[in-house]
């Protein structure tokens, strides 16, 4: 017992080591991590956090360096993680990315951890978010998440940030591909990268059409499009002024609405993780579904009879003062 006050007061006395610690608790899912997590969830809220996301090699590593390096400049503390959803392993092109910035991790205002795929789904983003909420509770001022690769697991990752910024640079299939893989939807800040290199001129001229075009009518924030060189350190204070900017846009907007109804997408997404997993797996759903569908039966009516016996279970189960009626007085 005590040596979870221990941590947790070690944490918010600014001890690296319990940070360090806290964050392979949530990796690990320990199961002392979530008391230590509520312990210290009151701190919570202060720190900005930055997903920085985009194809590989388009400068994401490099960038979040310079990032990193500015906001030092301003005396503003700051913590990277770096998320790998594509490999259950450190290694490859991440490790290389983080020894580049080991000079980083010399200056103790800087705290650096990778993280790589683990387990189901959610996995990864429940402990990216953890590992963000610690660094948030020891006192960072600014997070950069930095993810690889794009799929499922990173969309969840960056779901939880309160800025995404994508990075895309000229060659690499353009804008194209950033197009195809859904990566314009998410951003708050679209860094074109590179833009020594030939070829800026027009992504960026791509990028802002594709922008106005698309989402201009629904959205009340214009995704600025930032032309940056991170090898050179040229435009990166401008994508730190594109990121305050919008950080300025939510809290007009009312960043607890905002941060909060991202919160609310963490619990369906690990509620949804954790009973899907028990369904398919734990109560043989999955070999269900296998036996059933023969002969005439259509994977609808295979699903529909999986969901009558799923739905019947929930209406049996006693609501636990979960039912909307129970939340209290007077309903509509
Ligand atoms: P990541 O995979 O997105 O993290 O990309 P990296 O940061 O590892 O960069 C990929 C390559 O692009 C490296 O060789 C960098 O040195 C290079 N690079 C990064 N930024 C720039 C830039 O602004 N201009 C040019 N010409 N090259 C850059």
């Amino acid at each position: 017992m005590s040596s979870k006050a221990t941590i947790t007061e070690r944490l918010l006395a600014g001890d690296r080591t319990a940070l360090a610690r806290l964050i392979s608790w949530a990796e690990n899912r320990d199961e002392r991590f979530p008391e230590a997590l509520s312990a210290v969830y009151s701190r919570v809220g202060r720190g900005w956090r930055v997903g920085i996301t985009g194809p590989p090699g388009a400068g994401k590593s490099t960038l979040v360096n310079e990032m990193a390096r500015l906001e030092r400049e301003r005396e503003r503390t700051v913590g990277i993680l770096a998320v790998d959803p594509s490999s259950p392993f450190t290694g490859g092109a991440l490790l290389g990315d983080r020894i580049r910035m080991e000079e980083r991790t010399l200056d103790s205002g800087v705290f650096i951890r990778s993280m790589a795929s683990r387990g189901s789904r959610g996995g990864l983003a429940k402990a990216a978010v953890d590992a963000c909420d610690v660094m948030d509770a020891f006192g960072i001022d600014s997070i950069l998440l930095e993810t690889v690769g794009v799929g499922q697991a990173e969309y969840d990752v960056l779901g939880a940030v309160d800025t995404v910024v994508v990075v895309l640079c000229p060659g690499a299939g353009d804008g194209v591909q950033a197009m195809k893989a859904g990566l314009l939807e998410v951003a708050d800040v679209l860094v074109v990268n590179k833009s020594d290199l030939p070829g800026a001129d027009r992504l960026i001229a791509d990028m802002n059409e594709a922008i106005h075009v698309r989402f201009l009518p629904d959205r009340d924030w214009v995704v600025p499009v930032v032309p940056c060189s991170a090898g050179t350190g040229t435009g990166v204070e401008e994508v730190l002024d594109a990121i305050s900017s919008h950080r300025a846009h939510l809290e007009q907007r009312g960043l607890a609405e905002v941060r909060r109804a991202k919160r609310l997408d963490q619990i369906r997404l690990v509620v949804d993780g954790g009973v899907s997993e028990a369904l398919w797996d734990q109560r043989g759903f999955a070999a269900f579904a296998d036996r059933e569908l023969v002969g005439e039966r259509t994977p609808y009516e295979v699903a529909d009879s999986i969901l009558e016996t799923v739905l019947a279970g929930i209406s049996a189960a006693p609501a636990n003062g979960m039912a909307p009626e129970a939340s209290g007085g007077a309903r509509p």
